[in-house]
């Protein structure tokens, strides 16, 4: 016998991965640039020279048995103290090495923190839209995922749809901003808002309600818009961060996560995290990739090119009459599909090349998602496909 539930989730690939599996055929069939591929989220720019150069310098000057060998199960100790002196001197917040855990990227940091926090049949808020991912990782805890819609203009937080939604069961909220796939950045005031109501419900249901903040994209943001450090708001939080996307790092699987000192019984619950870490052998994080970004944690990625796509592409397409709110950080842009069933505009997109993803795994229905992490040519070069696709629903009106 084997897992019918694992089975499923092994059969059926999530719909980013099946369009990024067409692409590679598309491409093979009409050529590499005559695919407009806009599906996953694979940042485009390289990783910062230093990330190479420290690897290096840790390969020639490290003793190898000590490179290479096991870290303690939640990580080095000398890591994770600078990554608790670099988030206290970022964020003027304290930050405990002893509660910060090593973990291969934002997915183990999730997968970690929602078995460590949650016991079967409690409710986790997934705010949408959402990465769709969430759903599987809330699900593999024995949780039930709950989700409540952002606010359609803006996709900012929906504070009376929450307090709506929040009840006895509810155990915590994954918050992720910025967000993917809106490109939302929640403000100071709307976290304060949000802490304000999770104390007010955690005091009524008499139960604490976590905040998971997960935040692989904190550093990749534009125009000078600030990220809140939601600890600083909420003492029961626990952020999950991953370098995945700000350093370019995602096939090396590195991140953490890091319970916040001022959390009720912080200690019991990092000894939670040890053991889901364990029983799910997410243990002993990459050595290598744990010394490289004790020492890269403060280098600042270029985000250029990321802003001159955003902003390129989200003029050109509502110049055309697409209608998206403007993203504040990650690199996706959300777009309103230009009929109801979001899964059929992207088949018909797919007559032009373009490969855009549907928002319904997303948790809303009717927007597409586009992953902006390219080249800026291949944006130039998918215009026309663009403007033609807006024609094929807009003639004769
Ligand atoms: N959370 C969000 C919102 C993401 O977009 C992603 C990846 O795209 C992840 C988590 C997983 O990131 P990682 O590659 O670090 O596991």
């Amino acid at each position: 016998m084997i897992s019918q539930e694992m089975l499923a989730l092994g059969k059926k690939s999530s719909v980013i991965r099946e369009i990024f599996e067409y692409s590679k055929v598309r491409r093979a069939e009409i050529g590499d640039e005559n695919v407009f591929d806009y599906s996953l989220g694979n940042p485009s720019i390289p990783a910062p020279q230093k990330i190479g150069e420290t690897m290096q310098t840790l390969l020639r000057e490290m003793n190898p048995v000590d490179l290479h060998g096991y870290t303690s199960a939640p990580g080095d100790m000398t890591v994770r103290r600078k990554i608790a002196e670099s988030i206290t001197a970022r964020f003027g917040v304290p930050a405990d090495p002893a509660l910060i855990y090593m973990t291969c990227g934002a997915a183990a940091s999730l997968t970690i923190t929602l078995r460590a926090l949650t016991t079967p049949g409690d409710e986790v808020v997934l705010l949408a839209p959402y990465f769709p991912e969430y759903q599987v990782f809330v699900r593999n805890a024995g949780a039930v995922p709950q989700t409540v819609c952002c606010r359609p203009g803006d996709f900012d937080l929906d504070i009376d749809a929450l307090a709506a939604a929040i009840g006895p069961r509810t155990r915590a909220l994954i918050l992720n901003s910025p967000n993917n796939p809106s490109g939302a950045v929640f403000s100071a005031q709307s976290i304060e808002r949000l802490a304000d109501l999770l104390r007010e419900k955690t005091a009524q249901i008499g139960h604490p309600i976590t905040i998971i903040a997960d935040e692989p994209y904190r550093e990749l943001v534009y125009d000078g818009v600030e990220v809140p450090y939601v600890p600083a708001y909420y003492d029961d939080t626990v952020v999950c961060y991953s370098y995945s996307k700000s350093l370019s790092l995602p096939g090396e699987r590195i991140g953490y996560i890091a319970v916040s000192p001022r959390m009720p019984m912080a200690g019991d619950v990092f000894a939670a995290v040890c053991g889901a870490g364990r029983s799910m052998g997410y243990v002993c994080a990459p050595s290598l990739l744990q010394h490289t970004v004790a020492l890269c944690g403060d280098v600042k990625p270029d985000l250029s090119a990321y802003d001159r796509n955003r902003t390129r592409l989200y003029t050109a397409l509502t110049e055309m009459g697409y209608e998206a709110v403007q993203p504040k950080g990650a690199f996706y842009l959300f777009v309103k599909a230009l009929e109801e069933n979001a899964a059929s505009f992207c088949e018909k997109a797919k007559q032009f090349e373009l490969l855009l993803v549907p928002s319904d795994d997303f948790g809303v229905p009717g927007y597409v998602r586009i992953a902006y992490c390219v080249d800026y040519e291949r944006i130039e070069r998918s215009l026309p496909a663009f403007r033609q696709l807006y024609a094929a629903y807009n003639e004769g009106k």
